[in-house]
């Protein structure tokens, strides 16, 4: 149902049935409609055309910076440094895990009130 209902969405058919929607004329019409190919050839290819959307479409790409990470990130601010949750939970959790170290480490080793030099 969820498919009939998306396909019939995508050609703009209403239809209560998979029947109903293949003999329907919109339907029939653009399954023999013309439609635009990219044609790609091998990884290098698909990397070209992707890079080419990423710039005609303006977004900023970067690398991540945490060490050991390295992914590619694309869109969000122009100053992003590192991957976010939805792009990479396992980056974006060992970053947290670092900064929380890198603070118990400073509260340690951080001299007492009242003792600083
Ligand atoms: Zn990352």
């Amino acid at each position: 149902m969820y498919l009939r209902h998306q396909v019939g969405e995508l050609f703009g058919v209403e239809s209560n049935s998979i029947d109903e929607l293949k003999g329907s004329p919109e339907f029939l019409q653009s399954m023999t409609d013309q439609t635009a190919v990219v044609r790609v050839f091998g990884w290098v290819g698909y990397f070209w055309w992707e890079f080419l959307q990423d710039l005609s479409d303006y977004k900023t790409i970067g690398i991540c910076e945490r060490l050991g990470c390295g992914s590619v990130l694309t869109g969000g601010h122009r100053d992003r440094r590192f991957c976010t949750k939805e792009e990479n939970p396992e980056c974006f959790r060992r970053r947290n895990a670092d900064a929380q170290r890198r603070s118990r480490f400073n509260k340690e080793t951080a001299p007492e009130p009242g003792h600083e030099a």
